[in-house]
């Protein structure tokens, strides 16, 4: 990004004042040298969402910010109620894609062992790749309560444990999902998929906690140094997508209704008090619904294979928390509360301590923030802050992000390669297709530890212990 046209707020904060259509200032939160690597596109996407109606304070974008379908990934942007829109492309195609971190009570050490056998059970367990099914068929009775129920219906079919649920982002189930808003279309691809992985980006990983960074926090998460975690990537799969797809057109005609004038038409969006506005909202959190059903499944998965493989049970889940939403939430706007519709777009709710919203034990000290980094790098364990409310609405990074295209990745790396050479780390990969672990290469996304850092420094959260990728399972 060219740093001649942003004014530097603080040491990683930027600001891009108001001119043309912007409503409000966009504020990117990086280090130095992020920000002269970042893509010039993020620049002109967050200036874009600056300019949408009633979006309140700034358009906000992370320190693993990179280009999107018309809002940037690693984008934070909210809206008044009466005033404000709502669009597809400011939650993401993969609706409630997130992470989830289970704990063991293995050291490294002690899996080593198993860890071989452990990646393959993992693999033959979990369904991966495009287009796989799972072994769970839903008839249509049974998605409408899986999409109003989401992980608290997992449960209650048997898949994952009750204990699971206040470690879940709303409990496990997002109220307000109106499966009827959810189409014929996005129910049929998801029959037949869940408990899916998924492909690409998505991730199943066994690490280890290689450094505590913060020791009080780290053992009110009950996370130790040596100990082995498993984290889980994954979305909504065909039904978010789909639901994604079918709005965005259906918000390109509504917002032209509406007379909105669009500075991008991939930011396409429909006021928040108008029917498509209110079907969407309902649609996207029966989508949620699905994907922390999905998520989870394969926990339930998991804890199987983990267990039949080293006879360890009841790994416990730390938290799940996604990254691509639309929330409704209170927040302090000029020294006043105000609901707002919290657009996350690869990025992470970071509650600090104190919010109401958190489950006992985690609410003394602040939300668990998941942040993924590569396959052969390291991945983030950070607590949301208390001044991270008035960074961002309470937001952080959600991952490393794309340094490289896709397209790119393929012309550097070769699957086989990469898969060989982390092998020679003792990193194990698991994944059916080499062209995906390719486009996947560690050195295709930005240095996770540049992003975490400037995240601190920030504000917007702050470190509590670095993994290590040991064994990861890809889509
Ligand atoms: P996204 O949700 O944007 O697809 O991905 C989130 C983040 O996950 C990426 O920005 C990247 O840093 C990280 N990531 C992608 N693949 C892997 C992986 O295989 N293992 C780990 N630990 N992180 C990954
Ligand atoms: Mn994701
Ligand atoms: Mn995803």
């Amino acid at each position: 990004m060219d740093l001649a046209r942003v004014s530097r707020h603080a040491e990683a904060e930027w600001w891009v004042e108001p001119h043309g259509a912007m409503r409000v200032p966009a504020v990117v939160y990086a280090s130095e040298p992020l920000m002269r690597e970042m893509d010039e596109k993020v620049y002109e996407q967050a200036c874009n969402v600056a300019s949408l109606p009633g979006i309140v304070k700034a358009a906000y974008a992370m320190p693993d910010a990179h280009w999107g379908y018309g809002f940037p990934i690693g984008g934070v942007a909210a809206f008044d109620e009466e005033e404000g829109v709502i669009s597809a492309g400011g939650v993401g195609f993969d609706i409630s894609c997130g992470v989830r971190l289970l704990e063991t009570p293995l050291t490294r050490e002690q899996l080593e062992p198993f860890k071989q056998a452990l990646a393959d059970a993992l693999y033959h367990e979990v369904p991966v790749g495009m287009g796989r099914t799972g072994r769970v068929h839903l008839d249509d009775a049974e998605l409408d309560a899986m999409l109003a129920g989401g992980a608290r219906w997992a449960v209650e079919q048997g898949y994952g444990a009750w204990e699971d649920l206040p470690r879940i982002e709303e409990g496990g189930c997002m109220a307000g999902a109106r499966p009827e808003s959810v189409s014929r279309r996005a129910r049929s691809r998801q029959a037949d998929e869940m408990g899916t992985l998924g492909s690409g980006n998505h991730y199943l990983e066994v690490q280890h906690v290689a450094r505590v960074e913060d020791a009080r926090l780290a053992e009110a998460y009950g996370l130790r140094e040596g100990q082995v975690v498993v984290s889980i990537h994954c979305g909504s799969r065909g039904l978010g997508h789909q639901i994604g797809t079918e709005y965005l057109r259906e918000m390109s005609l509504e917002a032209a209704r509406h007379g909105l004038t669009l500075p991008d038409r991939e930011l396409a969006c429909a006021p928040i008090r108008s029917d498509v506005g209110r079907e969407y909202l309902g649609a996207m959190r029966a989508a949620i619904n699905c994907a922390l059903a999905n998520r989870e499944i394969i926990t339930h998965l998991v804890r199987r294979a983990f267990e039949r493989v080293t006879g360890v049970s009841g790994l416990r889940l730390l938290f799940d928390v996604s990254h691509n939403t639309c929330k409704v939430e209170e927040h302090e706007v000029d020294g006043k509360r105000r609901r707002l519709f919290v657009h996350r777009k690869g990025a992470t709710r970071a509650f600090g301590p104190g919010h109401p919203d958190l489950p006992p034990g985690l609410r003394e000290v602040g939300q668990p923030v998941l942040i993924g980094g590569s396959m052969g790098t390291a991945s983030y364990v950070l607590a949301g802050t208390e001044e991270s409310e008035a960074r961002a609405f309470s937001s952080s990074a959600h991952g490393a992000g794309r340094s490289h295209s896709r397209h790119d990745a393929l012309r550097l790396w070769r699957g086989r390669e990469v898969v060989d050479s982390l092998a020679s780390r003792g990193i194990l990969i698991r994944s059916p297709s080499m062209r995906g672990v390719a486009e996947e290469a560690p050195g295709a996304y930005k240095n996770v530890v540049e992003v975490v850092d400037a995240a601190e420094v920030a504000g917007l959260s702050h470190k509590v212990a670095r993994l290590e990728p040991l064994a990861c399972i890809k889509g």
